[in-house]
């Protein structure tokens, strides 16, 4: 399978479509939050550097999240694919991500753009808030994720667009996950094909 970058702003359901993917295409799946949140929990030395920056709704400073991503990423199984969820967020991740993949032998794939309203994000998140307990998932530090999306994150749209790897899903035109879902599947086994 060829590799996915999964893309959204926060509550856009990234995790949700990854994990679906993975399972339906045996693909392995990599979510630098979740890598970052267990390091949290461990409280291991790059887990107390990502709690700070994450509970003020920042970016980890990219060197130390592109060293963290090759590990994660070698610690795979090789040959299956994998799907890159929160990762990359900056240009400079982007281009890390795709010479790091080109020294494996391996390239990007696709990217799948997941489209929503900020008013519907805004109400996922404080629902997640309430039942997963997530520390930046209060309406304050979500402002400051959108706004870090805004400015480091959304640029990267049009840096798919021109390596002519974008695929876009608009949950205003899908309405339902069963909608999203099939349509991103029907990509991917296009792309696949
Ligand atoms: P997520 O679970 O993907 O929403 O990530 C939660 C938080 O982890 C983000 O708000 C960032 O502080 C941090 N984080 C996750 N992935 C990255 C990344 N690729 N670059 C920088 N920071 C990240």
């Amino acid at each position: 399978m060829k590799n996915i970058i999964i893309f959204g702003a926060p509550g856009s359901g990234k995790g949700t479509y990854s994990a679906e993917i993975a399972e339906r295409y045996g693909m392995g799946h990599i979510s630098t939050g979740d890598v970052l949140r267990g390091e949290i929990k461990n409280e291991t030395e790059l887990g107390k550097i990502a709690k700070s920056y994450i509970d003020q709704g920042q970016l980890i400073p990219d060197e130390l999240m592109i060293d963290i991503l090759a590990k994660t990423y070698d610690s795979l199984p090789a040959g299956k694919g994998v799907i890159f969820d929160g990762f990359p967020r900056t240009i400079a991740q982007a281009e890390a991500l795709k010479k790091m993949l080109e020294e494996r032998g391996d390239e990007l794939g696709m990217m799948i753009e997941l489209i929503v309203s900020e008013d519907v994000l805004m109400m996922r998140l404080l629902r997640r808030a309430q039942i997963e307990g997530r520390a930046d998932d209060n309406e304050e530090t979500i402002r400051k994720r959108f706004a870090v999306y805004h400015s480091q994150t959304e640029p990267l749209s049009k840096w798919f667009a021109a390596e002519g790897i974008r695929h876009t899903f608009d949950w205003g035109i899908c309405k339902t996950k069963e909608g999203m879902l099939e349509a991103i599947f029907q990509e991917i086994e296009k792309q696949n094909a």
